[in-house]
Order: structure tokens, then sequence, then C-alpha cells
């Protein structure tokens, strides 16, 4: 089921997100629900918030496959990259943000298994964007410039938005 992306000013996409407690069908069922709502838009990940649920869990799919993450935590980052950024809860903008170049992530999976994953380029950002909308943080705050994305560029699909 494809569900409605909560856009800036909605304030659900400024709260803290609560831990998953339990990894449950319903738990599951979001899930599902947010990879076919992050690949409708279509975008390389999804925060829980950004669907109006205010819990920690994200998806993400930068080309190699879903990735369906449950109390994600950047357990360790190196290195920096400055990049361009969107969000599918900012349509229509991008802006210049500097990230870890490389970060390790723990969490859970979608039978409750402890994961560990390791992140570069495009899924390092990936990653720290979407964790960052699990504690009310848009790429926004942390942009140097925010612009309107060019219409060439837009109809190229060559931005990748989460
Ligand atoms: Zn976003």
């Amino acid at each position: 089921m494809i569900l409605k992306i909560r856009t800036e000013g909605d304030p659900v996409l400024r709260m803290k997100a609560e831990p998953v407690k339990d990894i449950d069908d319903d738990m599951r069922k979001l899930a599902a629900d947010m990879l076919e709502t992050m690949y409708d838009a279509p975008g390389v990940g999804l925060a829980a918030p950004q669907v109006g649920e205010a819990v920690r869990l994200v998806v993400i799919d930068v080309g190699d496959g879903p990735e369906i993450l449950f109390n994600p935590e950047i357990v360790s980052c190196s290195g920096e990259v400055v990049d361009i950024e969107g969000c599918l809860s900012i349509p229509g903008m991008q802006g210049t943000v500097k990230r870890a170049a490389q970060v390790v992530v723990t969490a859970y999976d979608r039978f409750g298994r402890r994961l560990r994953l390791m992140g570069s380029d495009l899924m390092a950002k990936a990653l720290q964007h979407e964790i960052d909308h699990l504690d009310g943080v848009l790429y926004i705050d942390r942009a140097y410039d925010i612009e309107p994305v060019e219409e060439d560029q837009e109809d190229h699909d060559e931005q990748e938005e989460s």
C-alpha cells in the first residue's frame, strides 16, 4: 500500500521517533508499505516519520536491494564528503550537505536479528539522512545552501531523494 509522504511543516517530521519494541507483523507491514512508497516516489530511502509514524524504522535501496532497518544507530563514521541532497518531504529542492564518507550502523532486521552494516558513498549518505529523520532533523538544517531543483535535472531523474 502506498502511503502519503508528509512534507515539511508537518510536526511529525520534527519529532524524536520512539524505538521499536516489538518487530511484529504490523511493523513488517509498515516496512513493506514504506518500501512500496519509496519505490513509487521514487526515492532511495524513507524514514517512518515521513509517512506519519514516529518510530525508529528506515528503509533504503541505493540499487543494491532493499534494506529494512529497525532501531538503526550509527556506531562509527569516518571521512568527509560534501554532496547534493534532496528529500521526499521537501519536494523540488536540493541542498549541499557535508556528511561522513563512511558509516557503520547497527540495527535489527525484520526478523529481529541484530545486524551490522557498513556504508560508503550513496549508502553512507542515505543512512545518515534517514537516521537524522528519526531525530527530527532534516537535511535543510545542515545544508550550506538550498535551491530549487532545475527542470531538466528533474526530468532526467538524476537526483536521489530520501
Ligand atoms: Zn528525507
